[in-house]
């Protein structure tokens, strides 16, 4: 049998696309995967859990972390702070784990730029409309938090071009198998 090197899954994308379910389905239909759970300083939904959905940190834990040298990488999203912690993403490599990150596109490229072997999933809306009508349905956002999404999106969109894949979330299963398939391709080192 040959040896396959674990590798590091990026999904990112635009806000509101469903990077959050499209990771949910894949993760439950391949345990071989480890999801990486990333701390934020984000106030919890009443749906969330605390280790579970995110690390809920507060700002000063987040920024000593940041010091210290904690995270993979780190962004401001929406004025609030995210990262991937770094010791659990190496940890699980190291043990020939898939690891498998849903970050924002800036911290997709700071990852890309830090490990360029790192595979970059873009999951891009049907179309743009279809993202923005996506974005106004979601109730876990004030009017004035989705007004200041609509104006990443363009460039989040913009950022596809420096991604491994592009994978439309048109029907989640549908996107899923994509994904599945394009591991399956790296695992069988195919590109
Ligand atoms: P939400 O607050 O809706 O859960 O997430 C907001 C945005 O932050 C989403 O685009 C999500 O993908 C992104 N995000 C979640 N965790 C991380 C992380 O660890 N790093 C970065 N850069 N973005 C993250």
């Amino acid at each position: 049998m040959t040896e396959t090197k674990a590798s590091l899954y990026v999904i990112s994308g635009p806000s509101g696309v469903g990077k959050g379910t499209v990771c949910k389905a894949l993760l439950s239909r391949d345990d071989s995967l480890a999801y990486s759970v990333s701390a934020t300083t984000r106030q919890r939904r009443p749906d969330e859990i605390d280790g579970v959905h995110y690390h809920f940190l507060t700002k000063e834990d987040f920024m000593a972390r940041v010091e210290r040298g904690e995270f993979l990488e780190w962004a401001n999203v929406y004025e609030n702070c995210y990262g991937t912690l770094k010791s659990f993403v190496l940890e699980q490599l190291a043990s020939g784990k898939d690891v498998v990150l849903e970050i924002d596109t800036n911290g997709a490229l700071q990852v890309k730029k830090l490990m360029p072997e790192a595979v970059l999933v873009f999951l891009a809306p049907p179309s743009a409309e279809e993202l923005l009508s996506r974005l106004q349905g979601r109730e876990t956002e004030t009017a004035e938090e989705i007004a200041k999404r609509q104006k990443c999106l363009e460039f989040e969109l913009s950022q596809q071009v420096f991604y491994d894949y592009t994978v439309v979330n048109d029907e989640v299963e549908r996107a899923v198998d994509e994904i599945r398939q394009i591991i399956a391709r790296r695992h069988a080192g195919q590109k």
